[in-house]
């Protein structure tokens, strides 16, 4: 299966994201969230895609099934690697999403968000949630994928058990972090190489890259952090 790092362009303005993806010659992985995406709409998907870049449209869908599948029609044309929604929005939703998908051959992939990588047990207590963090990011994933998702946006901390529990599955860990970077306002976090280890398919990574000095070469840095072979 594919592995490869995706840089989240979490940026205010198209400007802003084509400034730093100047910086690059290759070809990169990203990510267009809800930030950029609700700020310059398609367009800069199509921009940026154009530019000859991968692009994961991480506008996390929540809502009935009937709009959640207007959602998915929508950014249809857009063409994009991968989309997702929250598994909250429930089994008939996914397994909607995914019959339109397929029924329009779409090579998209569809991810759902288990539990974001922000959150807690007392999070969960919070939403009055009783069961354990690893117990809900397991249920979420089993009716996800038994509901038609292709893989699961979850952290890298609950992959290792999340496969051998549900067998495999395309994984999407947010919550990366280097080992001599700080955690900013994530919980989950694991470095590069553990994710690999541990079984992630494809890293998010925002904030360390975007904010590095030189983020060409951290994202390099990174990459080869993740992909580098087993000794
Ligand atoms: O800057 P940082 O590396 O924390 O960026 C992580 C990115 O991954 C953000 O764009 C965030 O929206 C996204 N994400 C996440 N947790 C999830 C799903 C997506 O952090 N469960």
């Amino acid at each position: 299966m594919a592995k490869d790092v995706i840089v989240a362009l979490d940026y205010p303005s198209a400007k802003e994201a084509y400034k730093f993806l100047d910086k690059f010659d290759q070809s990169i992985y990203t990510k267009v969230g809800m930030e950029l995406f609700y700020k310059e709409g398609p367009e800069v998907v199509r921009e940026i895609k154009k530019m000859g870049h991968r692009v994961f449209l991480d506008l996390k869908f929540h809502d009935i099934p009937n709009t959640v599948l207007g959602a998915v029609q929508s950014v249809l044309p857009l063409e994009v690697d991968m989309v997702n929604l929250h598994i909250a929005a429930g089994k008939k939703a996914i397994g909607e999403a995914r019959s339109l998908l397929d029924q329009a051959s779409s090579k998209t992939i569809l991810l759902g968000v288990t539990i974001l990588t922000s959150m807690e047990e007392e999070d969960l207590r919070d939403l009055g949630i009783q069961d354990s963090l690893k117990e809900t990011v397991k249920r979420y994933g089993k009716l996800g994928l038994d509901a038609g998702l292709h893989g699961l946006v979850c952290s890298a901390q609950e992959v290792e058990d999340l496969k051998k529990d549900l067998g495999d599955f395309i994984a999407v860990t947010p919550g990366i972090r280097p080992a001599q970077y700080g955690q900013d306002d994530q919980k989950r976090i694991m470095t590069p190489r553990k994710a690999a280890i541990a079984g992630s398919d494809y890293i998010v990574v925002g904030r360390p890259i975007r904010t590095a000095q030189d983020p060409v070469k951290a994202y390099c840095a990174i990459r080869e952090e993740f992909l580098k072979e087993e000794v």
